[in-house]
């Protein structure tokens, strides 16, 4: 069964198999097919094709400085929700003011998931009793994300900026990925796949499951890319779905 099947992802990704030319990127003019992985622009000739989405949070990515951008699926989200994606090069890192309301998405020892989280918000709300508002936004503003390998993210994970965050783990899916990474299981999953799990989670938190496809499209260029890997290659030949479930 296709994994994507039950998801609404805009047909339109089925257009980017006839895209054969590469065009100058509009911002520094490189040669590029689709979009430009440096500078986030979408080529002109795929602007009216791709979808975009408005995101109900705001996503900070912080990216490994020797992750190849190439093979980053980071750059999804910020070509598809421009308004709402930032992506940092580390050890550039965003920075928030008291206001913000930060969770860090990984699956540490100390994350919870975000149900527990947001009970737990909405007690303390309740205690404090400041004008007591239960809905999301009051309670996460920004989710971070680290777009890296499974070992480089251990290093980004140590630095003091992030300590004091939150961090919350998302249910276990299965990841899609084709790019096998030694040493990483199974449910080990691709940001944009991370990204997309934590919209469904933020949905179902809310309550508010008939916009439960809303946010599909965030996997617009990682359908498409699923699909080309899998025109080349056999399915059970790609290393990284052999990998184990649970290592
Ligand atoms: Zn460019």
């Amino acid at each position: 069964m296709n994994p994507f099947e039950n998801l609404k992802i805009s047909n339109q990704w089925r257009d980017l198999f006839h895209i054969d030319n590469r065009q100058p990127c509009t911002n520094c003019s490189k040669s590029r097919k689709y979009f430009c992985y440096t500078c986030y622009t979408i080529n002109s000739d795929l602007e009216n094709i791709i979808p975009r989405l408005k995101l109900p949070l705001k996503i900070d990515i912080i990216k490994h400085s020797r992750e190849i951008p190439g093979k980053s699926t980071a750059i999804h989200a910020a070509l598809l929700a421009p308004e709402d994606v930032a992506i940092y090069i580390y050890p550039d890192m965003p920075t928030y003011t008291k206001n913000d309301k930060v969770i860090l998405v990984y699956p540490g020892k100390s994350s919870i998931s975000l149900q527990e989280f947001y009970n737990k918000a909405k007690k303390q709300k309740k205690l404090n009793n400041d004008d007591f508002d239960d809905s999301f936004s009051e309670i996460i503003t920004h989710a971070l994300f680290i777009d890296s390998t499974w070992s480089q993210s251990k290093g980004i994970l140590k630095d003091p900026k992030l300590s004091g965050l939150p961090c919350i783990k998302l249910q276990i899916r299965l990841s899609q990925f084709w790019r096998h990474q030694k040493g990483s299981p199974r449910w080990f999953l691709a940001t944009i796949e991370a990204i997309h799990q934590l919209l469904i989670e933020y949905t179902l938190v809310e309550n508010q499951t008939h916009l439960l496809n809303n946010y599909d499209n965030i996997l617009f260029f990682f359908r498409f890319m699923y699909e080309k890997i899998h025109q080349l290659y056999e399915h059970e030949k790609l290393m990284s779905y052999r990998r184990p479930v649970n290592i």
